[in-house]
């Protein structure tokens, strides 16, 4: 169970040291000027003056023997005396004549025989001697109970100035601590206007310390819904540990150091419990200047950008994805390409894709008045590699051949497979010379190293014959110019094959075995 441990509000503490201070001051001075008249002095003066006066009328009613008046004076003094406890007088020997109130209860005389402030005795004489004396026992000049002090003047006095000075510091601190006091300061109505905004706000006084924060602030952090009002920002780890800047590099100390506003700086909120997604919110800093201009705080606030982020992370993958099947659309484009213009089996251009690129070159060369060849080669006796050995090893052969052929071309020659067993080579820039060394490299290549490749059938012998052509003999298109490669070709079968002819016109002329 707990118990409830009232606590003084702080304008009221603040009142009481106040007035502490003051009555102790006031104590202070009393000591060092006798600020208030000493009671007892005063008090035995009049004591004094009373029992001589008493002591005076005693020995004249004594001269005259009058005991019964002596009596009723020392009642009717004892009646008018609130001070007097009792009185008597005492013949010397200690005979007392007469008494009023319990004297031998109240009677304490000191033993040296002087008077003290509540034990007073004065010398009764009669016809000149020493009679006897009056014994007058007064109350203590201070309070002997609680009730007595509190009625006590000067403690009334103090009391009074007490309480009086207690109020007054309070109203006052009161009225000067609502104009100090910040939490105060903001009525409700303003509190609430900025609790209906979704942004996180923070107002800070110009040291730094929370002004208010808002209901989207305090929603940031667990911390948050502490009581912060009044706490320096800079205690708030949690909110400034996410920038990592030193102090005065924080966004709000630069606007109000600059008086301008700072915004759009991110800060990652890490939560409890929810350190793998962040809260990430853009924060943007508005110093206040009063109407001299001069700086009273900054406004802070903060936007919850979180849902903004993960749309925008998602919008990634989903770029990305769509990249990727960009990327796999263009392969299977370029794959569609490649099979379009490419014969599956050797990887060549097929006739289609060949003419569609030969054409446009050839003219434009021929409009340059600039070189090109046409290579006619076909696989010599292919159709006994077909008989002898099956149509896989005849692939195989046409393979091997399309291979050595492609591997002696440059970038920029086109090489075509024409028909089943026969290939079409356009050289650009190439002079009759020049491609008779080409062919004549073909076809060394192809007898030295296709035979080799198929690896089916060892010692396997290989040849091809070749027909080369020049389009300085006048072909107007690249299909005239094949048919005369054609012709040379045809040439180079029926002079021996595996051998290279160049057309020369009506006669080509065989150049090589
Ligand atoms: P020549 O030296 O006179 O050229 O003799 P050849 O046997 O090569 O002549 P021919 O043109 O008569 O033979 C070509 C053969 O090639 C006919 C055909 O069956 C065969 N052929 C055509 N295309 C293919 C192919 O893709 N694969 C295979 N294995 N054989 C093919
Ligand atoms: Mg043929
Ligand atoms: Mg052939």
């Amino acid at each position: 169970m707990s118990i409830a441990i009232p606590t003084i509000n702080p304008i009221a503490r603040i009142a009481i040291g106040l007035v502490a201070l003051l009555l102790s001051l006031l104590m202070v001075i009393d000591m060092v000027f006798g600020l208030l008249p000493d009671r007892a002095d005063f008090a035995r003066e009049i004591r004094q003056q009373i029992s001589e006066g008493l002591a005076i009328q005693s020995a004249a009613l004594l001269q005259v023997g009058d005991i019964p008046t002596l009596q009723r004076t020392l009642s009717d003094v004892l009646k008018r005396n609130e001070a007097l406890r009792s009185l008597a007088v005492r013949r010397h020997g200690g005979e007392i004549v007469a008494r009023a109130g319990e004297h031998e209860r109240y009677w304490h005389p000191p033993a040296d025989g002087s008077s003290t402030v509540t034990q007073v005795r004065v010398p009764v004489l009669s016809d000149g001697k020493p009679w006897g004396e009056v014994e007058l026992a007064f109350r203590p000049v201070l309070p002997e109970s609680l009730i007595e002090w509190l009625a006590y003047p000067p403690v009334v006095a103090l009391l009074t100035i007490g309480v009086g000075a207690f109020l007054a510091f309070y109203l006052y601190m009161r009225r000067v601590l609502e104009y100090l006091d910040p939490s105060t300061a903001i009525p409700d109505r303003v509190r609430t206007a900025f609790d209906t905004l979704s942004e996180g706000v923070l107002i800070m006084d110009k040291q730094s310390r929370v002004v208010l924060a808002n209901r989207a602030f305090r929603a940031l952090h667990p911390q948050a819904q502490d009581e912060i009002t009044g706490k320096p920002v800079i205690e708030m780890e949690w909110l400034v540990g996410g920038f990592h800047v030193s102090p005065d590099d924080l966004p709000w100390s630069r606007a109000m150091a600059s008086r301008a506003s700072m915004g759009d700086e991110t800060l990652e909120i890490l939560r409890p419990g929810e350190e793998e997604q962040p809260l990430r919110t853009i924060v943007g800093c508005s110093p206040i200047l009063d109407g001299h201009g001069r700086l009273r705080g900054c406004l802070v606030s903060f936007s919850d950008v979180t849902m903004l982020h993960r749309i925008n992370d998602q919008l990634l993958v989903t770029l990305s994805d769509l990249e990727m099947s960009k990327d796999e659309i263009r392969r299977q484009n370029e794959e569609l390409q490649r099979l379009a213009t490419r014969d599956p089996m050797t990887g060549c251009l097929n006739r289609r894709a060949f003419f569609g690129s030969a054409e446009p070159l050839y003219d434009q060369l021929k409009a340059g008045g600039e070189e090109v060849c046409c290579i006619m080669s076909d696989i010599d006796h292919f159709k006994s590699f077909n008989d002898r050995y099956g149509h896989a090893v005849g692939d195989q052969v046409i393979k091997s051949v399309a291979k050595c052929l492609g591997s002696e071309l440059r970038e920029v020659d086109l090489l075509c497979r024409y028909g089943g067993e026969e290939f079409c080579i356009m050289l650009p820039g190439s002079t009759p010379e020049q491609a008779l060394d080409v062919a004549e490299r073909l076809r060394l290549s192809i007898e030295r190293n296709a035979g080799a490749a198929v690896r089916d059938i060892p010692g396997i012998r290989i040849t091809s014959s070749f027909g080369v052509a020049s389009i300085r003999l006048g072909a107007k298109d690249p299909a005239e110019l094949i048919d005369q490669a054609d012709n040379a070709l045809y040439q180079s079968k029926q002079t021996g094959r595996n051998r290279v002819s160049l057309w020369a016109g009506e006669r080509s002329v065989g150049a090589q075995n």
